[in-house]
């Protein structure tokens, strides 16, 4: 098969799904190629948090506006997927009110809409607060999921004729007379090689947008800071809560569906796919919490993982944490002559349909499109149908009352509530084809079992519903489960240990998969 579109874009994070869409949008074919799953990178590594763009005000205030826009954008297109917490900024003795001054007339000179609250105010709106906060600011953050975002920005893609291959890996770019004419890769599970033309490309692969244009003797100066997250088995809090003070670790909590992000530590890294949480940073995470939430040291930690800033690094800059959030739309034709090639590095996931729509308005100018942007006028399509679905909203429809065939609405997932209709769904008209994708589209898998009861059920579904692609069922378990034990290794104590034992016996006890193959279930 010729793989042809008019553009190539290489990355499956929110910015090249929301830039298939973007295309697809304009009326151009485009074709998203992905070595591994889609949101596999900084996306499904993020904290969820939807940035109303005050943790940057003081320090960078047209990056806090343009978050702040991107807020009220999400809020109305991708509504499914965005949670409506506001958040607070809460203030600690030893921070003093000082910061809080200079954060409130900040706010206020960029046009985002804040309130400051009494301890008293703040403390009832969030009853898990510290009792010694000294004051608090309550703007409008929000919480959105990651997993759905990328998901329903392929599938809006696709609606308009894109093409999205995952565990498609680009290995270099094709060039011809200075001119970048496609790309040449591997199919990452088949080892099949393939070439893919097109009339120009987009590097959207994130941290990795370096490596991607290296086989064209091109380079992108990056940073890279690696951050690290905790998840907790249930909600610490109802909003989103930061520190008042200048950035630093520790400092948010995002309520995230059924749990809790604890965020999140910045350690410059070099290599980019061998990202492991340190017992220091779970600590340093754990005792900067308890400062805001003192009842953070009774709730169960379920994971933790850790993902990569690729920050582009501007002269004169000494640590991580000063450069800029931002985002960079680099024309190599520009940069280093290279014509039909952009890359767009940066920025946060928050603000993923601006970069998106600057690197398409940048992609249109070179290819003589004169369409302009409808990104910010459509609903993304599950938004179009409903908005946030909230775990009560879930419970309601999962009653007997409300289940209109039990064998279908059987829960296959206790911890998410997921039924064996949602997961058949996922499958037959999301085109979920392994676990994977199965715990992207309904969070089977994502509580405090971990996938442990879950994934053999969910697996069994699958086949069913003709679902699984390529490989065997065995192999898919053990990449799922592998792939959930490596969140959860960092902070194996208590129940979760005593969780992860059952889910040991379940499937190396009764199962024998450790026996069967090369892949482990414990890495112990
Ligand atoms: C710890 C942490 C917490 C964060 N928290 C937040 C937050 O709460 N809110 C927020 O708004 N932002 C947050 N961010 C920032 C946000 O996650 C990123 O800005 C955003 O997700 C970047 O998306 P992306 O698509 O550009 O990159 P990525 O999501 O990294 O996507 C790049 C994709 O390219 C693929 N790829 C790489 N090389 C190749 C290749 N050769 N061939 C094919 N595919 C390739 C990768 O597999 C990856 O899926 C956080 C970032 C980190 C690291």
């Amino acid at each position: 098969m010729v793989l042809e579109a008019d553009v190539i874009v290489i990355g499956g994070g929110s910015t090249g799904t929301g830039i298939a869409r973007d295309l697809g949008l304009r009326g151009l074919s485009c074709l998203v190629l992905e070595k591994s799953d889609l949101a596999s990178g900084a996306t499904g590594a993020c904290q969820g948090l939807l940035h109303s763009g005050c943790r940057y005000v003081v320090s960078d205030p047209p990056s806090a506006k343009e978050c702040y826009q991107e807020n009220r954008i999400l809020r109305e297109i991708a509504a499914s997927c965005v949670e409506e917490t506001e958040g607070l900024f809460v203030s600690l003795p030893e921070d003093g009110l000082e910061y809080q001054e200079r954060f409130i007339s900040a706010c206020g000179a960029v046009g985002i809409p804040v309130e400051r609250l009494s301890p008293e105010e703040a403390l009832a709106l969030e009853p898990s607060l510290s009792g010694e906060l000294i004051g608090a600011v309550r703007v409008p953050d929000g919480s959105i999921n990651p997993f759905t975002l990328a998901a329903e920005n392929a599938r809006a893609a696709q609606i308009h004729g894109g093409t999205i291959i995952t565990h498609a890996r680009v290995d270099s770019l094709l060039a011809e007379g200075g001119r970048v004419r496609g790309v040449r890769g591997t199919h990452v599970r088949t080892g099949e090689v393939f070439e893919a033309f097109s009339g120009f490309v987009i590097n959207a692969a994130g941290a990795w947008a370096g490596q991607v244009v290296r086989s064209l003797g091109l380079s992108i100066p990056l940073v890279y800071s690696k951050g690290s997250i905790l998840v907790t088995s249930r909600r610490l809090t109802e909003t989103v809560v930061n520190r008042c003070r200048p950035p630093s670790d520790g400092d948010i909590i995002v309520p995230n569906e059924t749990t809790g992000l604890i965020g999140t530590t910045s350690i410059q890294v070099e290599d980019l796919d061998r990202l492991t949480v340190e017992p220091d940073e779970v600590r340093l995470l754990l005792e900067e919490t308890a400062r805001m939430i003192p009842s953070v040291g009774l709730a169960r930690l379920i994971r933790a993982y850790a993902g990569v800033r690729p920050l582009f690094m501007q002269a004169g800059v000494k640590n991580d944490r000063q450069v800029s959030r931002g985002f960079v739309v680099i024309d190599h034709e520009e940069e280093q002559g290279v014509r039909g090639l952009l890359s767009i590095v940066g920025g946060k996931m928050a603000t993923y349909r601006l970069m998106a729509e600057k690197a398409v308005d940048a992609a249109c100018e070179k290819l003589g499109v004169t369409a302009s942007c409808a990104t910010h006028l459509e609903p993304l399509p599950g938004s179009r149908k409903h908005g946030f679905v909230s775990l009560a909203e879930r419970l309601r429809k999962t009653s007997p009352e409300e289940r209109k065939d039990p064998g279908k609405d059987l829960i296959l997932c206790e911890c998410e509530l997921v039924t064996r209709r949602e997961i058949e769904k996922a499958v037959i008209e999301d085109g979920a084809s392994d676990l994977n994708d199965i715990r992207m589209l309904t969070r089977m898998g994502t509580g405090p079992c971990q996938g442990a009861f879950c994934a053999y059920r969910s697996l069994g579904t699958l086949l069913e519903a003709g679902g699984a692609g390529e490989g065997f069922p065995d192999e898919m378990l053990k990449d799922f489960l592998e792939r959930r034990w490596k969140g959860v290794r960092p902070v194996v104590e208590g129940d979760q240990l005593r969780e992860e034992q059952v889910a040991e016996e379940i499937y190396i006890g009764i199962f024998g998969l450790e026996k069967k193959g090369p892949a482990r279930l414990s890495g112990r």
